[in-house]
């Protein structure tokens, strides 16, 4: 099979052949302003970041992965005003804002590390790059696109005139016809590059540079961190569906202005995770983090299985009939993984291994699809063309993309107690659901046995126990006087 990865680039609204001519991928994901827990909806779209890594590396390209941990700069409101959300953070817990970004990062590790998410290479911090981002902006100021107001060093956007392109931004809607107060800015869509600290209030993180003292922007973080660890023009920037129209736009805006060059080459954008048709939102009060669903003893790898229940360019909707369904796919999955792979160690054959793989191959290549790719590792594990050897060489390789821990579940065994019916405490257990036939007689010769024993009759006894062989059920007497009866 030709392996390549066809993905779909926000630039061009079209599935393109992936390709690079970098040694190693350079992949920048918008990370997490660390003011608060992550809630799930943040966490489908690292989910499917994630599988877009690993899918470069199945690839064989070496991978250099960039987030950013935001701590500074992000303000309650995308027209730049409003509270910065670390200050915000701060003042809510009666913490400072270091305080309060180290705690809410580490959590977010923690997130990260529970869903089986690659770590990424690099975790700049924001706070750590405040003299990139001056460089930043400066270059743009010298090239003209910068002006200076009571309150910041903005962007002006009639200066860039592809500003529009990206999110296919309608310029009047957006000039002409605004209605929006806009202040001392010259246009609604003019972000802010630097914003001076207030006069009345003390920030608690604030910087000097050439304008004033006070702290960046956010759209200009993510451009330094990405321009200073990633060779230009970057091959892969990622984020939700949010970030096209004003993040991204602004991001390109910002960096094309300074360098000259082209910013990103393939923009890859995850749709949200909604509830009851609404987005889930860090601002909306009553959002669902994973430790509510780890409260609720819902493995965070069952939240991974069900991101894959839609494409990440749908949005997924979140329900707790949902969440549990998934709960019991992933053990069931994993119960049928040990049951068709048992006993089956490492180094496997190959043969029909990538035969049996190509649906699962093509699923993922064709734009990291998922639900298609979990349609056939089911498809794979109720075959019976393929050896167990062959299935499980065949999950294993499946499990590096989809990062299930497919091999950490138990067969599960269905068990059926004889009760009362016969003179012996008789159990059966089988992998397989057991019809009340089967088990019947399985519990009348094993208490036959049970009997003959007693009476010291050990021809007889050992007579039912080969019946009982024929029948591919091993007889245990177990110390606490049950007789356990398990089928293969
Ligand atoms: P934030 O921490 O708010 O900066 O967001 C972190 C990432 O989560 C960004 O890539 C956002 O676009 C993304 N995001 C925010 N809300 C949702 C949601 N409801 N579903 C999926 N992704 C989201
Ligand atoms: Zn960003």
């Amino acid at each position: 099979m030709d392996k390549k990865l066809y993905i779909h680039n926000t630039l061009s609204r079209t599935k393109e052949l992936f390709e690079t001519s970098h040694p190693e991928v350079g992949l920048y994901c918008c990370g997490p302003t660390v003011y608060n827990f992550a809630h799930i909806g943040n966490l489908r779209t690292y989910i499917f970041e994630d599988i877009l890594k690993r899918v470069l590396l199945s690839l064989g390209y070496k991978v250099r992965h960039v987030v950013n941990i935001t701590d500074v700069g992000h303000l309650t409101s995308d027209a730049d005003t409003g509270d910065d959300k670390m200050e915000m953070g701060a003042k809510r817990e009666g913490k400072t804002v270091w305080e309060i970004a180290e705690f809410y990062t580490e959590k977010f590790m923690e997130n990260i590390s529970d869903l089986n998410i690659l770590d990424a290479d690099i975790w700049p911090k924001a706070t750590d790059h405040i003299s990139e981002m001056i460089g930043l902006v400066k270059k743009i100021e010298d090239n003209g696109l910068a002006y200076r107001t009571e309150d910041g060093i903005y962007f002006d956007t009639v200066k860039f005139p592809t500003y529009c392109d990206f999110a296919k931004l309608d310029p009047e809607s957006l000039r002409a016809g605004s209605r929006v107060p806009i202040g001392e800015k010259k246009n609604p869509t003019d972000f802010a590059l630097w914003k001076f600290s207030p006069k009345d209030v003390k920030r608690q993180m604030e910087w000097d540079s050439p304008w004033g003292v006070g702290f960046p922007g956010w759209h200009i973080e993510c451009s330094a961190m990405s321009l200073k660890y990633l060779p230009q023009p970057v091959d892969i920037h990622c984020g939700g569906i949010d970030h096209v129209r004003i993040h991204h736009t602004n991001e390109i805006a910002q960096v094309e202005a300074a360098t000259g060059k082209q910013y990103v080459r393939y923009w890859i954008h995850g749709e949200f995770l909604v509830m009851d048709k609404g987005k889930m939102a860090k601002s909306g009060g009553g959002f669902i983090t994973l430790d509510t669903l780890k409260e609720r003893k819902i493995d965070p790898l069952a939240y991974r299985l069900f991101c894959f229940t839609a494409h990440y360019r749908s949005p997924l909707n979140f329900s707790w009939e949902s969440i549990e369904n998934a709960e019991n796919s992933l053990k069931n999955l994993r119960s049928l993984v040990a049951k068709e792979t048992a006993g089956i160690k490492g180094d496997a054959v190959k043969k029909g291994v990538d035969r049996m793989l190509e649906p699962f191959w093509s699923a993922v290549y064709d734009d990291l699809n998922m639900p298609q790719a979990m349609a056939a590792v089911w498809d794979i594990l109720h075959s019976s063309e393929f050896s167990p050897e062959e299935k499980r060489s065949a999950i294993e390789e499946a499990d590096t993309i989809l990062g299930l821990a497919l091999f950490s579940g138990e067969p599960q065994k269905h068990v059926v107690d004889s009760g009362a019916e016969v003179e012996f405490k008789v159990r059966v257990i089988s992998p397989e659901e057991i019809s009340g036939e089967l088990a019947d007689k399985i519990i009348n010769l094993a208490n036959e046995r049970c009997k003959s024993r007693e009476a010291k009759d050990f021809v007889k006894a050992d007579t039912l126990r080969d019946e009982l062989k024929t029948l591919r059920v091993e007889i245990r007497d177990l110390p606490d006087g049950i007789t356990e009866c398990e089928l293969d």
